[in-house]
């Protein structure tokens, strides 16, 4: 039966199964189970072969046996503690089957005296007899066939046998439905058109090798590659059908201000900006990704958005991760916006009551242009006059979700600019998101210098310090790391006390500290002695990894690197080698580096292209554990795997692309999407 709400079945309770009843699917709750489709991604472990009858002197101690004997005799002892046990017999030999914790009654039953009976389980020895010590299986002759198989074994909740797993799993491939297939002939040749089915029912088979580079694992991966592309396709779709008033502005402001840099913007920022600049004064909504590795430039391009927004007689938002990075951003505006008209406000979490109150009121009144800060500028009491445009930059801590939160926030008119310099694997950069429009901002200004990265065990710390020394009479700044490992707060703050105080003795008067735990006055307070030069030297923890810019501290020293994922570093690393000189990373190590760690930081020293820094962290660390992953909010996949079936997520790009481009009707899609997706993100076709 192929029948195309026949998936419908597979999106119902586990409870609607035999022998599921309230306990059991409390502890498969516990596993993320609850419908019969999640069921088929609890994938077993292992597989036990019970498939061969042995005689009883054949077997072996500590392995798997599965008997055919009779019943000879109980011997229930009636004292709590002791265990029943029931002698049986074949015609080799005689053994114990010995039960814990179970009534008589029930023994009585399943192995009824002198019957023929078939029992499965581990073989122990034990006063100079062969035991099963509670069996796995012990049943009727007739029922041989259900137990003498290799059966797939699965890591099981407490409380659900091994058998009692089984008969769930077996009920649901058993009622298996046909779907109609979603994929287009020439994507199936791939996998030998193998179907849904076909593909489950080999996922769970014992018989077949579980092997991702098989048809039936691919196929399974490639529906989870697609129906994940299909759902952002459908959000980034949706949200440009939104007609709004196209910005009109004649870029007097902007090139106003491109006049005053005292840079020329590369070719790469001027092309983003027209892009931008396209968009805006489109009929849609703009829902825009600036995807730029470190240091590429792209504070610069949002502010340029932002003035043909203010031009054009709306408000902007720009929003920051830190407050640090909002204010450093708030900072720059003031100086690029000097001598204009324009009203630039600043707002964050730690803004009073009062203060917000008023702040809150001048938007209103659309008396305000431009305000920067951090989320709380999307607070609820925060209202706009007209918002126009949103930017967000370092946005990596943001999911699907709450991109899409936010492209409903402004209203209709408002249009998303969200910056990222998080290095994804090219692989992944659709899965991620695939939601917006894109554009990359890879080249970086041209008398840029490649960083020179060198590691350094701590026992050589002196030359560190002689380094640094130099760097300082010839005018450069440092900033010294001492990054969060501990996820105590506490601790991270010590060892940057602690390293201060040490800098602080040997460079008197010249080292500055940072730290998470500072009231906000007291970090700006530093944070501008650093920039204005009266401190040579910052000792930090990773409060300064996101988006900061110092373009005169040349040198940046990071501690325990090891404990870092190669894009943390290379996000840390692109703190420095922002001006015209050439920049020097250090990273320091507890001596008795791992093989692996060896691997990062060569890898770390050998590129500066965080694109190819990533891929590479992808490889070594694999998929789950890359920056920002975890937090991004797009599905985990249970069987694809971007680096194993990177060749699949090409396709599935290629394809994502063909249907958008033929405008087609997703109706065919609709199974998967209802299985795959269910209603995390959207549930809707249309
Ligand atoms: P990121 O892309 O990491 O956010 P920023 O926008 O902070 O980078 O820019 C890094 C530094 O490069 C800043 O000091 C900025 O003034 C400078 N910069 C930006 N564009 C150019 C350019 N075209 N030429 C020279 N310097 C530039
Ligand atoms: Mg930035």
């Amino acid at each position: 039966m192929s029948h195309s709400k026949s998936y419908e079945f597979l999106l119902k309770d586990i409870s609607t199964l035999k022998r599921v009843g309230q306990k059991t699917k409390k502890l498969l709750k516990k596993k993320k189970i609850e419908t019969l489709f999640d069921m088929l991604w609890h994938l077993p472990q292992a597989f036990v072969d019970r498939s061969n009858l042995i005689n009883v002197n054949k077997l072996e101690i500590g392995k798997i046996g599965t008997i055919k004997v009779q019943v000879l005799k109980y011997n229930i002892p009636r004292i709590r503690k002791l265990p029943n046990t029931v002698r049986c017999e074949d015609s080799t030999g005689k053994i114990d089957i010995v039960f814990f914790n179970s009534r008589e009654g029930y023994i009585r039953k399943i192995l009824p005296l002198n019957e023929w009976v078939i029992v499965s389980g581990k073989v122990n020895f034990y006063n100079k007899k062969y035991q099963i010590t509670n069996p796995a299986y012990v049943v009727s002759l007739e029922k041989e066939d259900f137990v003498k198989r290799i059966i797939s074994r699965y890591s099981l909740t407490e409380g659900i046998t091994e058998k009692i797993y089984r008969n769930i799993i077996e009920q649901v491939l058993q009622k298996l439905p046909v779907l109609p297939e979603w994929h287009d002939e020439n994507i199936m040749k791939n996998f030998n058109n193998k179907s849904w089915k076909e593909s489950i029912l080999d996922l769970h088979d014992p018989k077949v090798k579980q092997d991702f580079q098989s048809n039936y694992y691919k196929r399974l991966a490639y529906d989870e590659i697609l129906s994940s592309l299909i759902v952002l396709s459908q959000i980034r779709t949706k949200i440009k059908k939104i007609k709004k008033k196209p910005k009109k502005f004649r870029n007097k402001l902007s090139k106003k201000i491109i006049n005053n840099f005292s840079f020329k913007l590369t070719k790469n920022q001027i092309d983003i900006i027209n892009e931008i600049n396209k968009d805006l004064s489109s009929q849609s909504k703009m829902f825009r990704l600036l995807h730029g590795d470190v240091g590429s430039g792209k504070t610069i391009v949002a502010i340029i958005a932002a003035a043909n927004v203010i031009e054009s007689g709306y408000q902007v938002a720009f929003m920051a991760p830190t407050e640090i990075l909002a204010n450093q951003h708030y900072s720059l505006a003031k100086k690029i916006f000097i001598g204009s008209n324009i009203k630039i406000d600043f707002l964050t979490g730690k803004t009073s009551y009062l203060e917000r109150k008023k702040k809150s009121n001048e938007l209103k009144r659309k008396n305000t242009n431009i305000i920067f800060g951090t989320h709380a500028l999307f607070q609820k009491k925060t209202e706009f006059g007209n918002l126009g445009l949103i930017i967000i930059d370092e946005q990596h801590k943001f999911g699907v979700k709450q991109r899409m939160q936010l492209s409903k926030k402004g209203g209709e008119d408002c249009d998303i600019l969200v910056m990222s310099a998080t290095p994804i694997p090219r692989t992944l950069i659709m899965t991620f998101y695939g939601d917006m429009d894109v554009s990359k901002l890879t080249e970086k200004p041209s008398y840029r210098k490649e960083i020179i990265s060198l590691s350094k065990p701590e026992t050589k710390i002196n030359e560190v310090l002689n380094f640094i020394k130099k760097e300082i009479s010839n005018k450069n700044q440092i900033f010294w790391v001492c990054p969060l490992i501990n996820e105590s707060k506490k601790l991270d703050y010590e060892a940057a006390v602690k390293k201060f105080e040490y800098l602080n003795k040997i460079f008197i008067g010249k080292v500055g500290l940072i730290h998470g735990s500072l009231e906000n006055e007291e970090k700006e307070i530093v944070l501008k002695n650093f920039l204005d030069k009266k401190i040579q030297i910052l000792v930090s923890t990773t409060v300064i990894e996101v988006g900061i810019d110092f373009p005169n501290a040349n040198v940046i020293v990071i501690e325990n690197s090891n404990k870092f994922g190669l894009s943390q570093l290379h996000q840390l690393r692109g703190r420095i080698g922002r001006s015209n000189m050439r920049g020097t990373c250090i990273l320091l190590y507890k001596k008795n580096l791992s093989e692996d760690a060896k691997k990062r930081i060569n890898i770390l020293k050998s590129t500066n292209d965080g694109f190819k820094i990533a891929d590479e962290d992808m490889k070594l660390r694999g998929f789950g554990d890359i920056l920002g992953y975890k937090q991004s909010g797009i599905k985990e996949f249970k069987l694809a795997d971007p680096i194993h079936h990177d060749k699949l997520f090409k396709m599935a790009e290629m394809n994502i692309r063909e249907i958008e481009n033929r405008k087609q009707n997703l109706k065919k899609y609709e199974p998967l999407i209802k299985l795959y997706d269910k209603a995390e993100i959207i549930n809707q076709i249309d």
